[in-house]
């Protein structure tokens, strides 16, 4: 049963992303909740596209890395609540969305989506291609799909409102959007949270080839890791053994995003409409890919 859209009890919808639902207790709103249930659907997008059909369990896995990382990394900030057996938090988690929700602390997010890449491909190596840089950011000749950068860089994005395509901006516009402070905190910030992610990632056998993450301020004005984190939704992660000998085995969405592309070059679809829907075997492998990354992490 999907309750995606749907009120819930002691809650009103507040937003509607392409993978997310934001629910504020009831009455409130998003600027004036003091906590929101974020709740993670099986919706999936790839290309800026929500697709059909879901994908069965991801909610749940993405939102169990999300906690295991916050957990892992020791930032837990954004948690509102003991998310622990019997918690508090969990309390406040309607049945209906149990273990794809998590009680967060509303935040003022900032409008940057912060991507770190420790390699590069996808989007970024497009950019790279034509310019010698990514969102400013200048890197040696040569560089292939899938190469290790000489250090993870920091390649912000400006984080469009809803129906809009988010933009690569070099670092001056990230000051410019938020204060020279505040940029650098989420550069630095962004930059260790994904040295830290690489470090445990690699001891499972994974690289973690790149990431977005978000923040936003408390009522207090500091700067929270938000959102989801280092999950294969805002992540690529690749099987290590399998890079070794050349191939790259995606734990993410990469598996969507190919099958994609593939139907746009045998001409069934022109990248912009409403993409085609996804077949059985590509869900199937997707959440089968998706559970395996979660046992991964955890074991
Ligand atoms: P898109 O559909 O392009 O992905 P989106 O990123 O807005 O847009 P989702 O990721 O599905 O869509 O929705 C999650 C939303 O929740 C994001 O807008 C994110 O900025 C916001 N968010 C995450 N954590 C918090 C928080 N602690 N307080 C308030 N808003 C948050
Ligand atoms: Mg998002």
């Amino acid at each position: 049963m999907t309750v995606d859209g749907a009120a819930l009890p002691g809650y009103d919808l507040a937003y509607q992303g392409k993978v997310r639902d934001l629910h504020v207790p009831e009455g409130a709103t998003l600027e004036t909740a003091d906590v929101v249930l974020m709740v993670a659907s099986d919706r999936v997008s790839a290309f800026d596209h929500a697709l059909e059909p879901p994908i069965p369990g991801k909610g749940a896995t993405l939102t169990a890395m999300t906690t295991w990382w916050l957990r892992t990394l020791g930032d837990e900030a954004q948690l509102a609540g003991d998310h622990g057996p019997g918690g508090d938090a969990l309390a406040r988690i309607p049945d209906a969305v149990a273990g794809r929700a998590l009680l967060v602390r509303r935040l003022d997010m900032l409008p940057v989506e912060c991507v770190v890449r420790g390699r590069i491909t996808g989007s970024g190596l497009l950019e790279y291609r034509e310019t010698g840089a990514i969102s400013g950011v200048a890197l040696p000749e040569g560089l292939q799909d899938g190469d290790a950068l000489p250090e993870p860089i920091f390649t912000p994005a400006w984080k469009a409102p809803k129906g809009q395509h988010d933009e690569n901006i070099p670092f001056d516009r990230v000051v410019e959007l938020v204060g020279s402070e505040a940029a650098e905190t989420l550069r630095s910030r962004s930059l260790e949270v994904f040295a830290r992610g690489a470090a445990i990632a690699a001891s499972k056998g994974l690289v973690l080839a790149d990431t977005k993450l978000e923040f936003g301020r408390d009522a207090t004005g500091a700067i929270v890791l938000a959102d989801e984190v280092l999950t294969s939704d805002s992540s690529r992660y690749w099987d290590a053994e399998a890079l070794e000998a050349g191939r790259v085995e995606s734990f993410d969405k990469q598996i969507v995003r190919d099958w994609l592309l593939s139907e746009a070059e045998a001409g069934r679809w022109d990248r912009s409409g409403t993409p085609p829907v996804l077949p059985a075997a590509i869900v199937e492998r997707t959440a089968a890919r998706y559970a395996e990354l979660l046992a991964r992490l955890l074991g």
